[in-house]
């Protein structure tokens, strides 16, 4: 093996290239994977599409790709704990251990936080090469393709217990993956209602397939109204805050309940403009920011959630393509008409 398929972004601009590439070598503390199953992630499609957020990150050239399982074929020199045959996925979070951050246990939110597939080649490629302190060792009882979809489960994972969920009264602002899994998470450790909003027709179908209990498009039904009626009156406990939409951030305060917690995981595009008099402070609302994933908490909490069979991820993953197809999958997520999209190596 010296040579081998790669996606990456060769230049700056629209799209991928498909092309080979050489194997990458594995360093001190480094491990080489096989890569088996590779998920399309949404900051994928916003390199894809060389979206304003992404032209200042990604240097060119650079394999994509972040979210995947696959198979140990090398360990480099230093790595202890993990062999050569273990079945594996990754953290892509990759941490620097020095920080102030690193040091008092938070590395998910390390101040030089390098992220695989952006900022180091990723595992859109037949072999990846990964620093051995994010690998994470799978369970053997879940199968390739969910193992792939841990990463954005994780953050739905982390998202949801930032706060306790249990009887409590949730909105969930937006179901692409990683609420319409938020959604499932709290309906699947006994949250009280539980309510998602979606304006996507594709994806209210597959939350309502899924088995989330009340699904709302905002455009086409009073949300207030609804969770009003939903909620007799006092409003939602928590809302989770997946859309990265100004005006459903906006809807989700306003039917916070006083003193509730609303957690944040949505990118916004931009300054978002807030009365924060009315809906934070006179309400006594807690803001709580997510990113990432809690290494290794969250990935213990979402083992447990999978092996437990109370999540379904094939109710999430849509689509498993062939890798040659990554096109079409870009353009699934594109339209998004899709839930999770899983390339097959
Ligand atoms: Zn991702
Ligand atoms: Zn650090």
């Amino acid at each position: 093996m010296s040579t081998m398929r790669a996606i990456l972004k060769e230049k700056p601009g629209y799209g991928f290239s498909f092309k080979r590439v050489d194997v990458p070598k594995v360093g001190h503390n480094e491990v080489l994977v096989k890569v088996k199953y590779v998920s399309i992630c949404g900051s994928d499609l916003h390199i894809y599409r060389w979206d304003e957020s992404m032209r200042n990150r990604i240097k060119p050239p650079r394999i994509i790709g972040h979210e995947f399982a696959g198979e140990v074929v090398e360990i480099g020199e230093g790595v202890e704990n993990i062999e050569v045959g273990d079945y594996v996925s990754a953290e892509t979070h990759i941490y620097c251990g020095k920080c102030y951050q690193c040091r008092i246990g938070k590395p998910h939110i390390c101040r030089n936080l390098k992220i695989l597939g952006v900022d180091v080649d990723g595992a859109y490629a037949d072999y990846v090469v990964v620093p051995a302190n994010i690998i994470w060792k799978n369970d053997p009882i879940i199968p390739p393709e969910f193992a792939s979809v841990q990463e954005p489960f994780g953050n739905a994972v982390h998202a949801s217990f930032t706060v306790d969920l249990s009887m409590k009264k949730v909105l969930i602002t937006g179901l692409g993956p990683i609420g319409l899994m938020s959604a499932m998470i709290a309906q699947a450790i006994g949250s009280a209602i539980v309510i998602g909003t979606e304006v996507n027709p594709y994806r209210i179908r597959l939350a309502e397939s899924a088995g989330i209990e009340h699904v709302v498009n905002p455009l086409e039904e009073d949300l207030t109204k609804k969770v009003m009626k939903l909620t007799d009156g006092t409003g939602v406990d928590v809302v989770l805050e997946m859309s990265g939409n100004p005006s459903a951030l906006k809807q989700g305060l306003e039917l916070l309940t006083n003193g509730g917690d609303i957690v944040l995981l949505g990118i916004f595009d931009g300054e978002v403009n807030l009365k924060l008099n009315e809906l934070v402070i006179f309400k006594g609302v807690k803001i709580h920011g997510v990113t990432g994933r809690l290494i290794f908490e969250t990935w213990e909490l979402a083992t447990r959630l999978l092996k437990s069979g109370k999540v379904d991820l094939s109710k999430v993953i849509t689509h498993i393509l062939p890798f040659e197809e990554w096109e079409k999958g870009m353009e699934l997520m594109d339209r998004g008409e899709c839930g999770k999209v899983v390339l097959k190596l």
